[in-house]
């Protein structure tokens, strides 16, 4: 059964608006699955402790993870971005940085509620490499958004993303939006005409009066279509992902590589034709990610993470 992946980025832990609690509360009663992008900050400055409600998100938290249907997962630790660079937490900062910000983030939601989040997706969808070297600190993290490759991850890249939430006025984070039935049914269509699973990207914080009956007509239609709203873990069960630790039966282009293969042998005679790829388990014909690194990227990693990588070698 194709599934939609509900995506709601940017709740505060300790700031339990009244539109995030009309949405949460409106899945958890007809069962939607609501996947929610937590923040470790307390405000876009940052750690900002003195106005910190560690009891409110406490409290906010373990009622949303009482609810069956309602999950979170890690969006960065102060959502701050600068568009006049083109910089944020996850683009353009060291990877020391971007460990940091995701471990924070980690850490706190971990304090106050007890779970260890499995999932990751930068604020503005916006990743650089470093993010992808930083996600390697991070096992527990099991799937990412929007990226397109993480190494050893589930990743629901950008491909699979609906969005359809017009701003209303000027174009600027934080300003109002709408749900748009019209765009979400277009925007969605490729995916709907042959069944197959995608993620729907929402900003519930920022809807207009009127948004969340849009939203629940949408999800509607889904339902009578054949979908149902799954979670991050049941995404990956669908035939959809091509990564390293969920391997794929072969491409048909494969069969135009082992001509190239041959090719390539017949001009250098030296070379044993005995020891074409395809010949070989698909575990060990395939590079290890850490053998594709370039030397500049090895001198920027923190110190562990390259002793880890020797561990592995
Ligand atoms: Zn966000």
């Amino acid at each position: 059964m194709p599934e939609v992946l509900i995506k709601a980025d940017d709740l505060r832990p300790d700031k339990l608006s009244r539109r995030w609690q009309a949405f949460l509360e409106f899945c958890a009663e007809k069962q939607i699955h609501a996947n929610v992008g937590v923040m470790g900050g307390w405000t876009q400055a940052g750690g900002d402790d003195e106005h910190a409600k560690p009891e409110a998100a406490s409290a906010m938290l373990e009622w949303l993870l009482a609810q069956p249907t309602l999950h979170i997962w890690n969006h960065g630790f102060t959502h701050h971005g600068d568009r006049s660079t083109g910089t944020s937490e996850f683009m353009g900062a060291s990877v020391t940085d971007q460990v940091a910000a995701i471990r924070k983030t980690q850490d706190r939601i971990e304090q106050l509620c007890g779970v260890r989040m499995n999932a990751f997706g930068a604020p503005f969808n916006w990743t650089d490499h470093n993010t992808v070297v930083a996600l390697q600190e991070f096992p527990e993290i099991e799937f990412t958004f929007y990226t397109p490759y993480v190494p050893g991850k589930v990743n629901y890249h950008h491909e699979l993303f609906v969005t359809c939430e017009p701003f209303l006025g000027k174009v600027r984070p934080g300003a109002p939006r709408r749900f748009d039935l019209t765009e979400a049914l277009q925007e969605s269509r490729h995916f709907r005409n042959i069944g197959r699973s995608f993620v729907l990207q929402i900003h519930p914080n920022r809807w207009t009066e009127g948004a969340l009956e849009d939203f629940a007509s949408f999800i509607e239609t889904l339902t009578e279509e054949g979908y149902r709203t799954g979670t991050i873990e049941s995404l990956a069960e669908q035939d959809l992902f091509t990564t390293l630790s969920t391997p794929r039966r072969p491409l048909p282009h494969r069969a135009g590589a082992r001509h190239r293969q041959k090719t390539r042998t017949t001009d250098r005679p030296s070379s044993s034709p005995k020891a074409a790829p395809e010949q070989a388990p698909r575990s060990q014909s395939r590079p290890r990610w850490t053998q594709r690194l370039s030397a500049p990227i090895r001198r920027a990693m923190p110190e562990s993470i390259r002793r880890r990588l020797r561990e592995k070698r």
